[in-house]
């Protein structure tokens, strides 16, 4: 199934993937949303980056999947 990004609606085809195109994007569009969603784009930044599992992208993606009915 195809996830869309809520932002710029271009496709992936999984949500952790639409998470890591938001993270490598990064412009003001991407982390604005982000924003808007109530977690900060630059913590889920640090998150990934400093704790184990993947746990900035999973959360991220979890967000973006609940916004796949809106997008
Ligand atoms: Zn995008």
């Amino acid at each position: 199934m195809d996830v869309k990004c809520p932002v710029c609606k271009k496709q992936r085809n999984s949500s952790m993937k639409v998470a890591r195109h938001i993270f490598g994007t990064g412009d003001k569009n991407h982390r604005g949303w982000v924003n808007s969603q109530g977690v900060s784009f630059t913590n889920l930044l640090v998150q990934q980056a400093t704790e184990t599992g993947n746990r900035g992208f999973t959360t991220l993606a979890e967000i973006v999947e609940r916004a796949q009915e809106t997008a």
